[in-house]
């Protein structure tokens, strides 16, 4: 059990999932350490999307107000483009929440304000720059983290270690859990375009012949996600950067003047797709959350949700046995018990996507017409509510403890 000047919890991570568990715990008095490699979180490209289940949490525990005067736009309605047809696919106006939107808004201030109300409690701690590299074990319990930081590499000893390092997680590689790879057969270029007036405005994805193409607005530009086959980008650089351009002209319907904006590949992120979980998420002293656990594809953008709903559920499982210095397998079974069903029915619904549609589009050489259920959601738009449930609750809602709420553990 930690001595009164370590901490009870030590989170390998300040990504979504690690600086939403350090804040929960922290609410409900638990001594939490939060280690953090980067010296800040500004990280292009990444999950950008609050839905509306991450959302209601801000209101559960108070923080909405203060959180939704940060810059975002407000996505209430997801469309597209299947061929030559618009179509409208998902509505989260009906949402049984307060905040019935996706809130796109960078997430670097979605974590800055995170870590800012974490800082509030003095049982909270953040360490930037510094590295988790290596998990401390005595026998076959998991007791600390080894850490490389600014004045060197540390020991930081607590009764339970956290992964919540990403999906390329150095500590669950450590602890050699079994990772079952569900496969992925696209990789993603993500480059933004200027908007220009005349613009709609509106989020949507374009499918066609061969393409797909995501366009997410923010306002003063366009965040754009080019989908490829994986493993092609080498192949699609040899073909020049211009005919990259005209690709993505025809995909967008835009001027292509407007892709000049993309000046070099240098502007251009690719995004290797991966869709894997863990068997197991925990052993003695040790938990993997978020990514560290499955790595989502970014079909439906519901990666940052779910690493949220995960910080939840950890937190609500294992903040009163850290505070009795008494947590065990037990308490982390219980937390990947609750998890595991919604990662695998949102991994299942991503796959049949990836499969039944993201594979078929890209080999495609005549415009797409929309499928009938497609069509069915245009005439019946009630429709339309099932996906926006999906997509903007997730398959299990999780709901801060009231204990925590309160902030007694
Ligand atoms: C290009 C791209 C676009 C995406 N688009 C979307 C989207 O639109 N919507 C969506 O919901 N999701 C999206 N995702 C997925 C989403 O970003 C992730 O699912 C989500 O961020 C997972 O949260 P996490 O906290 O588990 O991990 P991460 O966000 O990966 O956070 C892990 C944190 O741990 C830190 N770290 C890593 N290793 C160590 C270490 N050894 N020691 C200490 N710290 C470490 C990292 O710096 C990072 O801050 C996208 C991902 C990418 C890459």
């Amino acid at each position: 059990m930690a001595d009164g000047s370590q901490p009870q919890c030590c989170v390998a991570g300040g990504g979504p999932a690690g600086l939403m568990l350090g804040y929960l715990l922290a609410r409900a008095g638990v001594r939490v350490t939060v280690l953090e490699k980067h010296a800040d979180f500004l990280r292009d490209f990444r999950g950008d999307t609050v839905h509306p289940s991450t959302l209601q949490i801000m209101v559960e525990l108070g923080l909405i107000d203060r959180f939704l005067k940060l810059p975002h736009q407000k996505v209430e309605r997801l469309g597209g483009m299947v061929g030559e047809t618009p179509v409208a696919i998902a509505d989260f106006r009906h949402l049984p929440v307060r905040e019935r939107y996706i809130a796109m808004m960078p997430q670097w201030d979605f974590l800055n304000f995170i870590a800012s109300e974490a800082k509030a409690f003095p049982n909270f701690t953040l360490l930037m720059n510094a590295e988790a590299t290596d998990l401390i074990e005595r026998g076959d319990k998991v007791v600390g983290v080894r850490a490389t930081t600014p004045e060197g590499v540390r020991e930081i000893m607590a009764d339970l270690v956290v992964a919540a390092d990403g999906r390329n997680s150095v500590l669950r590689e450590r602890s050699g859990l079994a990772i079952e790879d569900l496969g992925a057969p696209m990789d993603a270029l993500w480059f933004r375009l200027p908007v220009e007036p005349g613009d709609t405005g509106e989020t949507m994805g374009r499918f066609g012949a061969g393409y797909i193409l995501a366009m997410l607005f923010r306002g003063d530009y366009w965040q754009c996600a080019y989908v490829i086959a994986k493993g092609s980008l080498e192949q699609l650089k040899s073909g020049g950067l211009e005919s990259f351009r005209d690709a993505v002209a025809a995909a967008s319907s835009f001027d292509r003047k407007r892709l000049d904006a993309i000046a070099s590949w240098d502007d251009v992120k690719l995004l290797t797709v991966r869709v894997d979980r863990l068997l197991h998420w925990y052993q003695d002293g040790f938990l993997c959350i978020g990514d560290a656990a499955h790595a989502m594809s970014p079909i439906g953008g519901v990666g940052v949700n779910l690493a949220v709903q995960d910080a939840v559920a950890a937190a609500n499982s294992l903040a009163k046995p850290l505070k009795a210095g008494s947590v065990g397998l037990a308490d982390l079974r219980q937390v990947q018990k609750r998890r595991m069903f919604p990662t695998r029915v949102t991994q299942a619904i991503q796959v049949a996507a990836q499969n039944n549609i993201i594979g078929p589009t890209l080999s495609r050489r005549v415009q797409p017409k929309p499928p009938l259920v497609l069509r069915m959601m245009q005439w019946f738009p009630i429709l339309q509510r099932f996906p926006a449930r999906v997509l903007g609750l997730g398959v299990r809602r999780e709901h801060v403890a009231e204990y925590i709420r309160a902030g007694r553990g």
